[in-house]
């Protein structure tokens, strides 16, 4: 029954207050969380939860698979936001192993709009594996897939004008790509951290000519 949320909302509201009386003035008046989490809007994936924070630690975008579509103006809002307003330091792209959405990109089905939004994951897909036309994915396959793809959108993140805006005002902010196991509940770091390193490494082009394009 959805009733039942708002009373267990009522119980969880007393029981903050109970333990700190002023939880919730102080958290009206200020949020600075350290974190930008990204991930899958797969409902036993809830960020907060999985890595032990409580509200006001972490800002949150999820959307199916992760991904980061460089046209995405709601994820780029949030990003922009959480690096240039709230300071955050890092950005963590969480994935999960039993994705539906990296299942559902290789699947060869189609679903309709989303099949648009998995783009990126059938790009990752034809660069890093052989198709497996006649035996499908094993779930093996899809692990790796699915690793494949965070390491990717770590990296396309970092492609981004916000994030280079960033890097070269000197900000301190990393991303990082995470995969969460369903079976286990456990966090592994995918080691692929990008970090104002890269930027210096790699500094933006120069303004690009003012001459006039030839036709
Ligand atoms: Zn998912």
């Amino acid at each position: 029954m959805i009733e039942e949320l708002l009373t267990k909302n009522k119980l969880w509201s007393a029981a903050r207050k109970a333990a700190k009386p002023d939880y919730f003035e102080r958290l009206s008046k200020l949020q600075r969380p350290e974190y930008l989490w990204i991930g899958c809007s797969d409902s036993r994936v809830p960020a907060n939860v999985i890595a032990g924070l409580e509200p006001g630690e972490v800002f949150v975008h999820r959307n199916v698979a992760n991904l980061i579509h460089p046209t995405d103006l709601n994820m780029l809002s949030v990003v922009e936001y959480a690096v240039h307003q709230l300071g955050v330091k890092h950005i963590i792209i969480c994935g999960h192993y039993g994705c539906g959405g990296i299942r559902a990109a290789v699947s060869g089905e189609r679903f309709g709009l989303i099949d648009h939004w998995l783009q990126p994951v059938r790009d990752v897909s034809s660069t890093c594996f052989e198709c497996r036309e006649s035996g499908g994915w094993s779930e093996a396959d899809l692990d790796k897939l699915c690793e494949a793809s965070i390491i990717e959108q770590v990296e396309r993140l970092a492609r981004t004008p916000t994030l280079r805006a960033a890097w070269q005002e000197m900000k301190d902010v990393s991303i990082h790509g995470w995969v969460y196991g369903l079976k286990d509940g456990l966090l592994s770091d995918l080691g692929c951290t990008v970090t104002r390193d890269r930027f210096a490494a790699s500094p933006p082009c120069k303004s690009p000519s003012t001459a006039p394009m030839a036709t």
